[in-house]
């Protein structure tokens, strides 16, 4: 034992003057205000009478629920499954009935109402049945997709899901892993009390994660002004490889890439991710409910909050995902008087929660019961000054004034040059501003509105493409409805010239006295007769086949032998002329073409003296 504390103060000592650490630019150093809640160990939140779990805690798309109103639920039983790639499931953090999946108000900076299941507890907490997973003798893919069903998401405040930082395809580049328990924000202390504490614990999950990534190197980076659980890492690091790393006390050492600055001296490009160059970073208490799943089958049901601020007793508590924020605030002491609200995280980078009541979800490290005295409400913004303190202050290198003012004056396209989205909103900028101008509020709102313009003109793309679709749609349709015709129209012109050598409307005269008979000509003169005929008996058919336009048997008939006479002669006529062979009158048509017409006309008189009566009726 006197040898760990030797080892660890000398480690300490060593560390003390932070060598091989490497510092960023930038950065602040607020009041941490930490002392106040890691006076008392951390508390265990009895169950409360409800529990209301938001399905979206977590970056990525909201679980599907499998459950509903009425269900008997037990401990860790899921109750909603991961959906899609990016999602994580939730499961019932104690035995009960699910008395209600409808909307209300959840902790998210909007303060709007979302989906939520809530259960009513059954009093027994009976744990579903677990499945321990021996996870060093089974398949690696196995163990990450099996996680894909344990809820754990990034528990520093990311909440972004655990399996898929996990995921390697079976050829993982990751050398480095690096456990971040940095927590450099002012006033949340639960990694801090989770490390003094459960450090053993958290050592088991960093071994499964390394061994998952397949990385041959582990840091674990701690600030300085947590000697003790520096301490306590070290000593439960002592039998492996782990390297316990103590870091300078500087807002946001806590941010992965400043983190990974300081204890390994690379810079991220802005464009790649840490893991393109074979670095993975995990939050302790991740780890911790990592070792929980595998070792205990146990899944996310609970987390470690800090309670801090204007509370009569300031401390940690092990809470289950749901309780009331209240039930909170009431095991802390509860509020003092002089409170005007509650922020979720810390003061830098942390949000107002709503009014109305809301529960704890998984991305609720910290609830801080603010006062006047301890967050004065801020002097009203003054112009800039451009004294350049805030590019001075910022860790990721950007010019926080000129983005303050293509933001102000709603010149986005300038604020994304200016890499508008490379800025993590840590709230050094504002932090050191003489002119208390809400710079990080102006960046949201920049970043928001190009967020909404870009999905407008997404959806306007989408549109677009959906008209040419559409378009193009009805032009293919036009062009097969002409196809179809001309297939159509070919089969009748195919009928009817099968037809023609049995018809007798056809005057064999003109076939005889045409001395080409066969020729072009002649087929092509014929076949038009036989068309005009065969559209003449069509047109009488339809015409016997309506009796209101029909006023009687007999003019039909004679209608259609009118025109059947007509479109003979024409054809016969056209032939004729054609050819240029028959003898011709003086309008150019054969004798017998003629006397066709003739009769024709005799035929039509006769009709029109018989029909106009009875139309007449
Ligand atoms: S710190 Fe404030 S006043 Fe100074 S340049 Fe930046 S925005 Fe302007
Ligand atoms: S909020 Fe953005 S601009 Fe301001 S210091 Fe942080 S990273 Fe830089």
């Amino acid at each position: 034992m006197h040898a760990i504390i030797h080892f660890a103060s000398n480690l300490m000592r060593g560390d003390a003057t932070h060598k091989n650490v490497f510092a960023f630019n930038g950065g602040v150093h607020p009041l941490d205000h930490k002392a106040e809640s890691t006076t008392r160990a951390i508390s265990k939140l009895a169950i409360p009478e409800s529990l209301t779990l938001p399905l979206r805690q977590h970056v990525g798309y909201i679980p599907k629920v499998k459950v509903q109103v009425g269900d008997h639920v037990l401990k860790g039983q899921m109750l909603a499954e991961a959906e899609g790639t990016v999602s994580a499931a939730i499961h019932a953090p104690t035995s009960g009935i699910v008395s209600a999946i409808n909307e209300q108000v959840i902790p998210h900076p909007s303060g709007l109402p979302d989906t939520c299941i809530t259960i009513t507890p059954d009093g027994k907490d009976s744990w579903q049945q677990l499945h321990p997973i021996d996870w060093r003798n089974t398949d690696k893919k196995a163990l990450v997709d099996s996680l894909r069903a344990s809820g754990i998401v990034g528990l520093g405040g990311a909440t972004f899901p655990t399996h898929i930082k996990l995921h390697t395809n079976g050829k993982s580049n990751i050398h480095t892993l690096v456990i971040n328990a940095a927590e450099c924000e002012p006033y949340i202390t639960c990694d801090d009390m989770l490390m003094r504490e459960r450090a053993d614990e958290v050592v088991r999950g960093i071994e499964i994660v390394q061994h998952l990534l397949g990385a041959e190197k582990c840091i674990v980076g701690v600030e300085d002004n947590k000697p003790q659980a520096a301490s306590a890492m070290t000593s439960a690091c002592i039998s492996n490889d782990i390297i316990v790393k103590v870091v300078p006390t500087l807002y946001p050492s806590g941010d992965a890439r400043r983190l990974i600055h300081l204890l390994l001296a690379i810079e991220i490009p802005n464009d790649k991710r840490s893991t393109d160059v074979g670095i993975q970073v995990f939050n302790v208490a991740t780890v911790l409910a990592i070792y929980r799943y595998f070792v205990f089958g146990e899944p996310s049901i609970s987390r470690i909050v800090t309670v801090t601020g204007n509370v009569a007793q300031p401390q940690n508590f092990e809470v289950l995902f749901g309780t009331p924020l209240q039930s909170l605030i009431t095991a802390a002491g509860g509020a003092k008087k002089d409170t005007t609200h509650f922020i979720m995280g810390g003061p830098m980078m942390g949000f107002d929660l709503p009014k109305s009541p809301v529960p704890i979800t998984k991305a609720a490290n910290c609830i801080i019961a603010a006062a006047p005295n301890l967050f004065p409400t801020p002097p009203p913004a003054m112009p800039c000054i451009r004294c350049a303190r805030c590019a001075d202050a910022c860790p990721v290198n950007l010019q926080p004034q000129e983005l303050y003012w293509f933001s102000k004056s709603d010149d986005f396209e300038k604020a994304s040059d200016y890499n508008l989205f490379d800025c993590i909103e840590c709230g050094c900028c504002t932090y050191v501003c003489p002119s208390d101008i809400p710079l990080v509020q102006y960046y949201r709102y920049a970043k928001s509105e190009i967020i909404v313009a870009d999905k407008a003109k997404e959806a306007a793309d989408l549109a677009r493409e959906r008209n040419d679709f559409r378009l193009a749609r009805i032009e293919r349709e036009k062009l097969e409805r002409a196809q179809k015709h001309a297939e159509r129209a070919q089969v009748g012109k195919s009928d009817i010239k099968a037809s023609e050598a049995s018809t007798p409307e056809v005057s064999p005269e003109n076939k005889v006295s045409s001395p080409h008979a066969g020729s072009t000509v002649s087929a092509a003169t014929d076949k038009q007769a036989a068309i005009a005929a065969a559209i003449a008996r069509a047109k009488a058919q339809k015409l016997a086949a309506t009796p209101t336009t029909a006023p009687s048997a007999e003019p039909v008939d004679k209608q259609a032998l009118i025109a059947a006479a007509i479109a003979r002669a024409r054809a016969a006529k056209l032939a004729a002329t054609q050819a240029g062979l028959a003898p011709k009158n003086i309008d150019g048509v054969s004798a017998a073409v003629q006397t066709e017409i003739n009769e024709t006309d005799a035929i039509r008189e006769k009709a029109k003296s018989s029909v106009e009566p009875k139309i007449l009726d």
